[in-house]
């Protein structure tokens, strides 16, 4: 990529760390946006800085927020009884779409994974555990995904809680295998939630 400026060489390079992006696209959306106004670019630039610097992670549930605790979390009006956990805020937002479920939640940020070499401490177990301790909580319910990885969470994480003497339960089957929740409609949801089974 000798013949493009440096500084143009460092955008595609940038580009090209995203999700889903390779180099060519990196190349199109780099010239597209050396194309555009000054303002357009700049906008794009603060929406990026502003999003990285404000977003922070709920204390209590760990999903991304702009305050201290999300809004779920600061509710008064959210059974505090229950805990859904999932494995990013995505899988959060998909069951909140439903407006069905009125328990907590817990982000995860991710699953465990022997193969990408990914352990319980790389995941927000630790913070999960440490909320269990509260009295209120009667049921831990686990949505993590269908994968091998969800799975494999979900069987460590009833490990871990039943010697608690908290009620774990497991989203029912209808969410295929491998698949992600976050593209599963919401009646598919809603019957896997409802399906639940204890574990
Ligand atoms: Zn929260």
């Amino acid at each position: 990529m000798d013949y493009y400026s440096s500084k143009i060489r460092t955008l595609i390079e940038e580009l090209s760390r995203l999700p889903g992006i390779g180099a060519k696209s990196a190349t199109r959306m780099a010239f597209h946006l050396i194309n555009q106004p000054q303002e357009t670019a700049d906008r794009l630039a603060d929406a990026i800085r502003d999003a990285r610097a404000g977003v922070r992670l709920c204390r209590t549930c760990c999903t991304v927020t702009d305050g201290e605790e999300c809004p779920i979390c600061a509710s008064t009006a959210r059974d505090r009884s229950t805990i859904m956990v999932v494995e990013n805020p995505r899988d959060l937002a998909a069951y909140e779409k439903t407006g069905r479920y009125n328990g907590l939640y817990h982000v995860l940020h991710g699953a465990i994974s022997p193969a990408l070499g990914i352990g319980p401490s790389d995941i927000k177990l630790k913070e999960l555990m440490m909320r269990l301790q509260d009295e209120q909580v009667k049921e831990v319910i686990i949505a993590t995904n269908s994968t091998l990885e969800g799975e494999t969470t979900a069987a460590y994480l009833s490990k871990l809680i039943r010697p608690l003497g908290i009620l774990t339960s497991r989203i029912a089957n209808g969410i295929p295998v491998g698949g992600d929740l976050e593209s599963i409609d919401e009646v598919t949801l809603l019957r896997a939630l409802e399906g639940r089974r204890a574990l």
